[in-house]
């Protein structure tokens, strides 16, 4: 059996762009409009010490659904298949509300589970970083999903926890 990665956190913190970066595919839809990822894809991770399967938990399937029912469903479908767990922020927006909300619900999930900086191009990696230790999840790993930085390192990492 494959190793199981998944992808979580709020929509457009760039899950599907490091999604189809990781699988070298474009099968994850990848939008500023949240909400057009499919609900659950499934692809082979190929960036990394050795394959897996990468899970993108999707946007919001209804607008009148709020970020509580979404994370209820991402983080059951995380609790239930993942191996690792990948909690991608967004350094652009800094930390947000739902960013510690979804964080409180992940650290009660015992999951193994890794604090991703997403969109790091758009700023200093230190200072991407350093808004996000609050949230109580360990070192943040700080990456470019649509220039591929940090992503090697991250996976290896990962790698070394499963
Ligand atoms: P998702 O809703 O979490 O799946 O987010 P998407 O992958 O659809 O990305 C949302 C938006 O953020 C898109 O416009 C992406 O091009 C953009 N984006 C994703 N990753 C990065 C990144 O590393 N740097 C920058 N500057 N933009 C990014
Ligand atoms: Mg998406």
């Amino acid at each position: 059996m494959l190793p199981v990665i998944t992808l979580i956190g709020r929509p457009n913190v760039g899950k599907s762009t490091l999604f189809n970066r990781l699988t070298r595919t474009r099968d994850a839809l990848v939008a500023d409009f949240p909400g057009l990822t499919r609900d659950r894809q499934y692809g082979v991770g190929r960036i990394g010490p050795g394959p897996y399967i990468l899970v993108d938990t999707g946007g919001i399937a209804s607008s009148a659904e709020g970020i509580e029912a979404l994370m209820e469903r991402q983080v059951q479908r995380a609790v239930d298949e993942a191996d690792h767990l990948l909690f991608l922020v967004d350094t652009k927006d800094g930390c947000t509300p739902e960013d510690v909300e979804i964080a409180q619900r992940l650290r009660r999930l015992g999951k193994p589970i890794s604090l991703v900086v997403n969109k790091s191009d758009t700023t200093d990696p230190m200072l991407a970083v350093a808004d996000f230790h609050r949230l109580g999840l360990g070192d943040p790993w700080a990456v470019s999903a649509t220039q591929g930085l940090g992503v090697r390192t991250l996976i290896d990492h990962v790698f070394g926890l499963l």
